[in-house]
């Protein structure tokens, strides 16, 4: 019986931080009304839009580019449990190649698929490692959808080309420009022999000025 009432504890707990911290801000250019849609299982529209892509998707070395244009070709359908979500987001990525340094730009178009339940949904997931969104209110965010579908889809070690010949480790020379740049290098061992017979050299000199 205790374990019962623990359980009831456990989950109001989880739906009350689930609603503190889905506040939407219905200026966001990545927030959307769903209220045509009347919750009505079957309805549909579509949401063609251009909008500023967010300023901070991706790494270090190469996201979106910031503030650029995010064109959405996107379906919303009503169903049962909540607004299904499906369609292309396509966003221009920046970048910049990771052996050479040269920018790299092209765009991207991410495949978008996801269930937005709404609030009072008895379907939700009680697992943290699974990525769960909500209808709030009227209102969803396609932010964290976009992030996600783009964020994966990105290189670790974005190059500019796969043959990329990168940076000279001597003098930073772009090896893409000049294939045959090359420095003399000895083998360490070949400059030993070279310093002994340089200096053998030098005791035969010093030999024949002191005769
Ligand atoms: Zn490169
Ligand atoms: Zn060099």
């Amino acid at each position: 019986m205790s374990d019962y009432v623990l359980v009831g504890v456990i989950i109001s707990e989880k739906r009350s931080d689930r609603s503190s911290h889905d506040a939407l801000d219905r200026n966001s250019p990545l927030v959307f009304s769903t209220r045509d849609l009347g919750r009505s299982p079957g309805s549909m529209e579509t949401l063609n839009e251009q909008v500023p892509a967010p300023t901070d998707v991706g790494n270090a070395l190469i996201g979106i580019r910031g503030g650029s244009e995010l064109d959405l070709d996107l379906r919303l359908e009503a169903v049962h449990e909540g607004i299904l979500v499906s369609g292309t987001a396509t966003a221009q990525i920046a970048g910049e190649c990771g052996r050479c340094l040269d920018p790299i730009e092209y765009d991207y178009e991410a495949d978008i698929q996801e269930l937005f339940y709404y609030e009072e949904s008895e379907e939700f997931e009680d697992d943290d490692d699974v990525d769960q969104y909500w209808v709030v209110g009227d209102l969803i965010d396609i932010d964290p959808v976009l992030r996600s579908a783009v964020v994966t889809a990105l290189p670790f070690q974005p190059v500019c080309r796969e043959d990329c010949l990168g940076l000279c480790n001597e003098c930073g020379i772009n090896l893409n420009d000049e294939p045959e740049h090359h420095h003399e290098v000895l083998d360490p061992r070949w400059a030993a022999l070279a310093q002994l017979s340089d200096n053998a050299t030098e005791d035969v000199a010093q030999n024949k000025t002191l005769d």
